[in-house]
């Protein structure tokens, strides 16, 4: 099988030190493997992307050397694919509108009645289930729109939920369907204000550009399991997946868009070299 692998940012900001190091182990791996490396640009949050972040994304992956084909594929232009997908889920009675804001969930999940201390999942706290037994419209509306959990786990049948990671702790991991009810609950799948999320994008869109092997930080492990039931639910190939290491500053935190200190534009800009960074980032 070919090796096909991507990056995939978002122009919100600058990248910085932990982005070269996803981008040149993604291109690394590619041509060790004699395959191919893909760029995606995930610009669905058209509050946050900007032209300009996105320029310069291009103008760093030049000066790393690195090469991909174009065009390059852009979310802002697929909508209509993630619609169509929704509609999918839609008809099959799995996703239901919420119109709860996170306000409304952390009073839901505080009630004194409930006890616990509100739980959090890969995408936040876990939805308490205020919309789920609301009376469906005939047509899918546009709002935020939850998929049902519990009625996707049954919809998949019993055959086991896995993947093969091949990052820095190689294993095939099982994912219980129980354990996706308990722990990531009724997630988002459209934004109210996108019409589509991060997880229904990226999955479609590591289908449509044939990833055989999605690198990524390991901040997105715990976002693999909603990813691989959502692949199955709509007749995806589950790639194997590739989580990183992350890059963290001098007090060990992890690096993030607002770290401008270390956007690789500033290391261009002192006069740092390509084979400096990949030094520093430990390639
Ligand atoms: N766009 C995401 C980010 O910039 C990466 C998503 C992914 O690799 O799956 O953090």
């Amino acid at each position: 099988m070919p090796f096909v692998t991507r990056f995939a940012p978002s122009p919100t900001g600058p990248l910085h030190l932990g982005h070269a190091y996803s981008a040149l182990l993604a291109s690394d791996r590619a041509q060790a493997a004699g395959g191919q490396f893909l760029l995606r640009i995930e610009d669905i949050d058209q509050s946050r992307a900007r032209p300009a972040w996105e320029t310069q994304i291009y103008e760093d992956l030049h000066w790393f050397g690195l090469r991909w084909p174009t065009p390059v594929m852009r979310q802002s232009d697929r909508l209509p694919q993630y619609r169509a997908a929704l509609q999918n889920l839609w008809e099959r009675g799995l996703l239901y509108p919420c119109q709860c804001n996170r306000r409304d969930i952390l009073a839901a999940v505080s009630a004194p009645q409930e006890g616990a201390d509100p739980a959090y999942g890969p995408d936040g706290l876990i939805y308490p289930g205020t919309c789920r037994h609301l009376n469906r419209p005939q047509d899918m509306p546009a709002q935020a729109l939850r998929l049902n959990i519990a009625s996707a786990a049954e919809a998949i049948g019993p055959a086991p939920l896995c993947f093969t990671e091949t990052g820095e702790h190689p294993a095939t991991h099982e994912i219980p369907a129980q354990q996706l009810i308990e722990t990531v609950g009724d997630i988002v799948l459209a934004r109210r204000d996108m019409g589509t999320s991060y997880h229904l994008s990226v999955v479609l869109d590591d289908a449509a550009q044939g990833i055989t092997e999605v690198t990524r930080g390991a901040d997105l492990f715990d976002a693999t399991q909603i990813h691989v039931l959502l692949q199955r639910l709509l007749d995806l190939p589950t790639p194997r997946y590739h989580h990183h290491r992350l890059i963290r500053d001098d007090v060990g935190k992890r690096l993030a868009k607002r770290d401008d200190a270390r956007a690789i534009a500033k290391y261009r800009a002192d006069g740092a070299s390509p084979g400096d960074i990949r030094q520093m980032v430990g390639l």
